[in-house]
């Protein structure tokens, strides 16, 4: 049977096809047989190094994070390696080959992740040793960390300053995020890079500047002071809450110019495939606070319509200083939930998901449910969700589907999103 070192040669040569299928097929062995072990796939634990508990949750989280683990199993990161030197690989390296070996061992034994602690020390510096960490940081580095591994810009173009100001906002936010993806593109961008809307309000003149900005993540306030629960909706609603900036905090009006009380809002332009969101808990960490995790559906109901369904959870309890890690997920292959604490994994039921600790959430966004951005008035109902024009027929049946329209509703429906489709053909007539 050829081995991986082997393979790996293979695979250096870029476009190398029957390697990929050597590979993917290899991999596929394994995967079966583990199939028909005892162990099911992906449910074996990781070593703690010595304080290493952070680093073990956030991993777990990602291994079961179904399209990056996809993506390490089928050898895809191979195609997207900038192999221009070979100590600029090894950090996804390591990672794809533990997370082959999370999903491919056939025994239920502890995996020691020391060869990819090795690389992540190598890129992050501060990851040296073993003090204990922030999860969230680390995931941060972690991410960032692959994706300029795999980034499929090599060369970055100069940067242009260009001004968007003159645009609609729909429109600028669209040239802002091609402007990202000019520098910035990668398989780990396509999964968890979102896109966010600041708008400052100057209460004086009514100008509005907005600011789009990409995220990896987004850290939510805790909405409730002291003891008791919280829903994770109201930590959003709180988050995308108009803010006030008054006093010291005054910005200047680019209107005005001068120092203005303005209104400040955020609002998520694009919503990544996974949604991190991050809590945070104000330094009241000798207060309990429960955040009640509404694991099956999130609705974003901020700019367009999102359903997110939760699969992955970092759990953080004790202080900052002296605490510890554990990571509940959703088995991407089986659909059931497990506590993964360093090398010990166990069963748990999916109520139990709801957690004080969380700390860091991990949310897919539902497939069936792709973001809409455009809504429509039906002559008879309320409001409903309407494709938006770039939007294929068959989103638009998905969107139709649950409706269940009278004859002549969907008359209405089907002209105006013909209407929307050829009101730009209109405007050149
Ligand atoms: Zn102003």
């Amino acid at each position: 049977m050829p081995t991986f070192p082997f393979l790996k040669q293979e695979m250096r040569r870029k476009g190398s096809m029957s390697g990929s299928v050597l590979v993917s097929t290899f991999v596929g062995l394994i995967i079966n047989q583990a199939k028909n072990s005892k162990s099911a796939q992906g449910l074996v634990g990781l070593k703690n190094l010595g304080n290493t508990c952070f680093m073990n949750s956030i991993l777990q989280c990602l291994s079961n994070t179904q399209s990056l683990r996809d993506y390490c199993l089928h050898n895809s990161h191979r195609r997207d390696l900038n192999n221009n030197s070979r100590t600029n690989t090894a950090l996804m390296e390591e990672f794809a080959k533990l997370i082959q070996t999370m999903w491919t061992s056939s025994s239920s034994e502890a995996v020691s992740p020391s060869e990819f602690k090795t690389q992540i020390q190598r890129y992050a510096p501060r990851f040296v040793g073993y003090n204990q960490q922030d999860a969230q940081e680390f995931l941060r580095f972690l991410l960032d960390g692959l994706h300029n591994e795999v980034n499929r810009v090599t060369v970055r173009p100069r940067g242009t300053v260009e001004d968007f100001d003159h645009l609609p906002d729909e429109e600028k936010g669209k040239k802002m995020w091609s402007k990202y993806l000019e520098r910035e593109d990668s398989k780990i961008v396509d999964l968890f890079v979102g896109q966010l809307k600041s708008s400052l309000t100057c209460s004086h003149c009514g100008f509005c500047s907005t600011v789009f900005d990409p995220f990896w993540d987004l850290s939510l306030p805790i909405a409730k002071k002291g003891y008791g629960e919280v829903s994770l909706m109201d930590c959003m609603r709180l988050f995308t809450k108009e803010d006030v900036l008054d006093g010291d905090e005054k910005p200047t009006c680019y209107r005005c110019k001068a120092r203005r009380r303005c209104t400040k809002k955020f609002t998520i332009q694009k919503f990544p495939k996974i949604l991190v969101l991050r809590i945070l808990c104000f330094g009241q960490q000798n207060v309990t606070l429960l955040v009640n995790c509404p694991f099956k559906h999130v609705f974003c109901r901020l700019a367009v319509n999102a359903v997110y369904n939760l699969y992955a959870v970092s759990n953080h309890s004790g202080t900052t200083m002296g605490g510890h890690y554990t990571a509940y997920c959703r088995n991407p292959s089986s659909g059931e939930w497990y506590t993964f604490n360093d090398s010990r994994v166990t069963p748990m039921s999916s109520s139990q998901v709801r957690s004080s600790d969380a700390y860091v959430l991990f949310y897919e966004l539902s497939p069936s449910q792709k973001p809409l951005s455009m809504h429509c008035k039906l002559n008879s109902g309320p409001d409903h969700a309407f494709p938006s024009s770039s939007s294929s027929l068959c989103d638009l049946l998905v969107c139709l589907k649950p409706l269940k329209l009278r004859r002549r509703s969907l008359f209405n429906f089907f002209s105006c999103f013909l209407s929307s489709r050829f009101s730009a053909l209109n405007s050149c007539w």
